[in-house]
C-alpha cells in the first residue's frame, strides 16, 4: 500500500486478497453462520473515511448471519455465485449484480456451486451491532414467508 497524508492506494493480489489486508474472522462464533471470512479493504487505515469496503467470501456451502439491523449495506457481488434472503424474498446473484440492503432489513448471503462466493459491502464507519433472528423471529418468517421457510438458517 502506498501510503501519503490522506490518500490509500491499495493493490490487488491473487484469490481475491489485497496487499496488506489480513483475512479476519466473520463475526464471533455462535451468531449462526459457516464458512466465512471478512477483509477491510478500505476504513481500518483510513481514519478520515466515514465508511469501510469490506470483501466477504463464503465457501462449501457456508452463509453468513441472519440479521437486521439500521444501518445500511451497499454491495457488489465479484465473484462466484449465492443466494440471499433480503426482507421477504429469496434472489439469486453473480458477479456485478449489486443490492441495497436497507434500514431493517432481514438479510443473509448463502454460498452456491463450487466457486467461492465473494462480495464487497460498503457500510458506514459507525453504525449500530447486527441483531440476530431469534428462533421466535424465524419461525414467523418461515410461517410467513414461503421464500424463508426452508431457506433461512440460524
Ligand atoms: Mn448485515
Amino acid at each position: 500500500m502506498a501510503r501519503t497524508r490522506g490518500v490509500s492506494v491499495v493493490r490487488a493480489r491473487r484469490g481475491f486478497r489485497w496487499q496488506g489486508v489480513p483475512t479476519l474472522i466473520y463475526k464471533p462464533a455462535g451468531t449462526g453462520f459457516k464458512n466465512i471470512i471478512r477483509r477491510v479493504v478500505l476504513g481500518n487505515r483510513e481514519p478520515d473515511l466515514p465508511f469501510q469496503v469490506r470483501y466477504f467470501e463464503i465457501r462449501n456451502g457456508g452463509y453468513s448471519s441472519l440479521e437486521r439491523h439500521a444501518h445500511r449495506h451497499a454491495v457488489v457481488i465479484i465473484r462466484g455465485r449465492g443466494k440471499m434472503f433480503l426482507k421477504n424474498k429469496v434472489h439469486d446473484l453473480k458477479p456485478f449484480d449489486a443490492v441495497y440492503i436497507g434500514r431493517n432489513a432481514v438479510h443473509q448471503f448463502h454460498q452456491v456451486g463450487r466457486e467461492p462466493f465473494g462480495f464487497l459491502c460498503m457500510v458506514a464507519a459507525s453504525r449500530d451491532r447486527p441483531e440476530l433472528v431469534s428462533p421466535g423471529m424465524a419461525a414467523r418468517l418461515r410461517r410467513r414467508r414461503r421464500a424463508a421457510a426452508r431457506f433461512i438458517k440460524i
